[in-house]
């Protein structure tokens, strides 16, 4: 079998507002087209009109070449091979960032054309199945422009995910800092008065988790409001410090009273190297696609496995990436949960309409997908409708 294309789409919700601080307002999809027919599927978190640039550049050296000239004529089922072809063919303009995410997207599609030729879930690829079932948060992002929206509406969706038989949420609460919702600009004791009302509306039995963004520049500043948290017991607390500065989070892995999670923008296992072994994290977060793909992923999930870590996966797109996820989730055992934005909880169409997801999802709980490949089905109409580029 060899490739004989690549279709980069580059999707955009007519309705997108930066200020939502969501990234499933946009989508870049790959679809990679073989010889006898048989076509993948692949999703990124990443600009994706970058993305597309990445994949369709042409280069003029041998450590910057195209990765469409790369892709097309090679075996589409030599994935590590080819992995390393891209990896190395483009590493005086990628090896990190925007190139390794769309290689994801590339590399994700490779795994859905090997399952569907070979007739399995990419998870029995991927070294089979290690988990019955795998149990989703549902990732909740609030709405509003003052205070009282925002804790409002945040409460509002946490009941609904509790009435449709989630078994954990992650409640977003960033009202100040880089990342702030809507442009708010709130104290720190706001935010713990959101924390505690979100617990509240849960009930005890719920895993809560809160995201805060990269709100604070320190550990001691963190501390300052974290230790407060002790009572909401939550399950951790997402990216505190900005991503670079390893030291702090350590600094507040040794104090903070709840796990700390981060890594959702990493590319490549090489940065995971450093959160865990440097920053201390306790829960690694990688995103299939914005890692470098499944086998960056399954890197990653191997070296928290070394190390005695949790892995919880970041994913903030279609019911595409949800799927891939799932797969890793199915072939990782140490895998607590994975982030799941609920198509129905959400306001992104793009989420809501794009993917038919590969798996059921029943009781808090998600199935093993069954059919070959990632097994998601890709809605045409709404790919055509909101592609853009
Ligand atoms: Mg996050």
């Amino acid at each position: 079998m060899k490739i004989t294309g690549i279709d980069c789409h580059v999707l955009l919700a007519p309705n997108f507002n930066p200020a939502l601080t969501s990234s499933a307002q946009d989508s870049f999809i790959v679809v990679v087209r073989t010889d006898e027919g048989i076509e993948g599927c692949g999703e990124s978190d990443v600009n994706p009109w970058i993305a597309k640039t990445c994949i369709e550049a042409q280069g003029t050296h041998t450590m910057s070449q195209s990765l469409t000239d790369i892709l097309v004529g090679a075996d589409p089922l030599a994935i590590e091979a080819l992995w390393q072809r891209m990896y190395v063919g483009t590493c005086m303009h990628g090896r990190r960032g925007a190139v390794i995410h769309a290689m994801g997207a590339i590399e994700m599609a490779l795994w859905d054309i090997k399952g569907k030729a070979l007739g399995k879930p990419v998870y029995e690829l991927l070294g089979g199945l290690h988990q019955k079932a795998i149990i989703p948060y549902a990732s909740l992002q609030p709405s509003g422009s003052c205070f009282e929206e925002y804790r409002d509406s945040l409460c509002a969706w946490a009941q609904r995910a509790r009435e449709l038989g989630f078994k954990a949420v992650k409640a977003e609460v960033t009202m100040n800092g880089p990342y702030a919702h809507s442009g708010l600009n709130e104290s720190y004791d706001r935010h713990t008065e959101v924390v505690g009302a979100v617990r509240k509306a849960l009930g005890p039995d719920i895993a809560l988790m809160v995201d805060v963004q990269y709100m604070w520049s320190d550990a001691p500043t963190a501390l300052e409001t974290v230790q407060q948290w002790r009572e909401f017991d939550l399950y951790f607390l997402e990216t505190p410090i900005w991503v670079d500065n390893l030291d702090e989070y350590a600094r507040l892995h040794d104090a903070a009273p709840m796990r700390i999670a981060s890594g959702e923008w990493l590319a490549t296992h090489w940065e995971f190297e450093a959160l865990m072994d440097r920053g201390k994290i306790d829960v690694a977060q990688p995103d299939v696609g914005r890692v470098g793909g499944f086998l960056e992923a399954k890197k990653v999930c191997d070296m928290a496995a070394e190390r005695g870590r949790i892995i919880v996966p970041h994913c903030w797109k279609t019911g595409l990436s949800v799927t891939a996820t799932a797969h890793l989730a199915f072939n990782t055992p140490h895998c607590a949960f994975i982030e799941y934005l609920p198509p129905h909880l959400c306001e992104e169409i793009l989420r809501r309409e794009l993917v038919e997801e590969g798996f059921s999802f029943a009781e808090g709980r998600i199935l093993p997908p069954q059919r070959p490949g990632l097994g998601i089905t890709i809605n045409q109409d709404v790919l055509r409708r909101y592609k853009v580029a």
